[in-house]
C-alpha cells in the first residue's frame, strides 16, 4: 500500500508533460469518455482516432445514438469489430433517456448497471468526466501495477483485480480534475513507457517504487495464464453476382450472428459446389477465387472466397459502390471486395 501511496505524486507530474493530445481529452462529456473507451477496448489508440471524430461528428450525444438507424450504425462502427458493444452502446443511450433524462449517473454502481458497462469503463466516466476518486482497471494499469508490486497473481484472477481496483481508489486524489488526470496518467505510463515487451524503465517516473525494476524482472510480471488455443475453420465465401447487383444477407448465426456478410458456408469438405448448392444455387459461373484469413478472438478463419456469376439472386442485391459505401461489412467480409477490385 505504501508504494501505491507514491504513486500520485510521482505520476501527475510526468504525465502532465507527457500526456499525447488525443480527441477525447478535451474536457470531455460522459458521453464523449464512454464512446472513446469503448473503442479503445482491443484498438490501438492511433486507429481509434479517426473513428472516434467521425462518430462523435455523427452521433454527438446520447439523444443522436439512441435514434440512429442500425445500418448507419454498424457502417460508424465497421472495421472496430466487436459489433455487440456498439447495439450495446444504443441500448444504454435509450436506457439514459428512459430512467436518467438522458444524463449519465455520476456513481460506479449506477453505471454498471447500463448494458455494456463494466467496472473498468464505470471508472474511466466516473474518474474522467465526472473527476470521482475512482480507478479504472484496464490492462495498461494491471501491468503496471503487478511490475510495480512485483505481485505473481494471474491477472486473470477476478479477485486480484477487483483488490488492485480498491487499493488504486484509496490512493486517489481527493476530487477534481486531479483524478481524472490519474486514471489517465496510468493509461498513459502503461502505453507509452511500461510496455508489455520493452517497458522503457530508465524514462518510468514509478522507477524509484518499482519492485520489478529493482529485481530487474521486469518481463516476468503481469502473470499471465496461457491462452486457449484458436479454432480453425474453413469457410467458403461467395462473392455472387447477378444482374441486380452483388448478393448480401445478414448472418443468422454463429461468429457475426446478425451482421450482413457476404453468403458464407463453414466447409466440411464438401467443395464449392456443395456449398453453393447449401446456398439454393445450382447454375453459375465461377469467375475467380481468392483465399484469405481472418482471425477472431477464439477462431482462424481459413476463407476461401469465390466470386459466381447466376442469373437469379437468391438474396438482397445491391450494387458494388452501394456496398462499398452505406452498408456495414465486418472486416472478415469486407477484405473479400478485393476479388472484384484486384481485376
Ligand atoms: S520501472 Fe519499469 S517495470 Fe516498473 S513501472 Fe516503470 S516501466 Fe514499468
Amino acid at each position: 500500500m505504501q508504494r501505491l501511496r507514491q504513486i500520485p505524486t510521482l505520476l501527475l507530474t510526468w504525465y502532465r508533460q507527457n500526456k499525447r493530445d488525443l480527441p477525447w481529452r478535451n474536457n470531455p462529456t460522459p458521453y464523449e469518455v464512454w464512446v472513446s473507451e469503448i473503442m479503445l477496448q482491443q484498438t490501438r489508440v492511433e486507429a481509434v482516432k479517426p473513428y472516434y471524430e467521425r462518430f462523435i461528428q455523427e452521433l454527438p450525444n446520447v439523444w443522436a445514438l439512441a435514434t440512429c438507424e442500425e445500418e448507419k450504425l454498424l457502417k460508424l462502427w465497421e472495421g472496430l469489430g466487436y459489433y455487440s458493444r456498439v447495439r450495446n452502446m444504443q441500448k444504454t443511450a435509450q436506457t439514459l433517456i428512459a430512467n436518467y433524462d438522458g444524463v449519465f449517473p455520476k456513481d460506479r454502481e449506477r453505471l454498471v448497471t447500463l448494458s455494456g458497462i463494466g467496472e473498468y469503463t464505470a471508472g474511466a466516466i466516473a474518474s474522467i468526466a465526472y473527476q470521482q476518486p475512482c480507478s479504472a482497471v484496464d490492462g495498461n494499469v494491471l501491468r503496471v501495477i503487478s511490475r510495480l508490486l512485483a505481485n505473481p497473481t494471474p491477472i486473470a484472477n477476478v479477485a486480484y483485480r477487483k483488490q488492485m481496483a480498491e487499493e488504486l481508489t484509496a490512493v486517489y486524489p481527493n476530487e477534481g480534475e486531479a483524478c481524472a488526470e490519474f486514471t489517465q496518467s496510468l493509461f498513459e505510463l502503461g502505453a507509452l513507457v511500461c510496455k508489455p515487451k520493452n517497458p522503457n524503465c530508465t524514462a518510468c517516473p514509478l522507477a524509484e517504487i518499482c519492485e520489478a525494476n529493482r529485481q530487474n524482472k521486469q518481463t516476468l510480471y503481469p502473470v499471465k495464464q496461457e491462452k486457449r488455443a484458436k479454432r480453425d475453420e474453413s469457410v467458403y465465401v461467395f462473392v455472387i453476382q447477378t444482374p441486380e447487383g452483388f448478393c448480401i444477407r445478414r448472418r443468422d448465426t454463429g461468429v457475426l450472428k446478425g451482421m450482413n456478410e457476404f453468403p458464407s458456408v463453414v466447409s466440411h469438405g464438401e467443395g464449392v459446389e456443395g456449398a453453393l448448392f447449401a446456398l439454393g444455387i445450382d447454375e453459375y459461373r465461377e469467375v475467380k477465387r481468392q483465399r484469405f484469413t481472418h482471425i477472431f478472438t477464439h477462431i482462424r478463419w481459413d476463407m476461401t472466397c469465390v466470386w459466381i456469376r447466376t442469373d437469379v439472386a437468391p438474396f438482397d442485391a445491391y450494387a458494388l459502390d452501394e456496398i462499398k459505401e452505406s452498408i456495414s461489412l465486418p472486416t472478415a467480409f469486407r477484405q473479400c471486395l478485393r476479388i472484384v477490385e484486384d481485376v
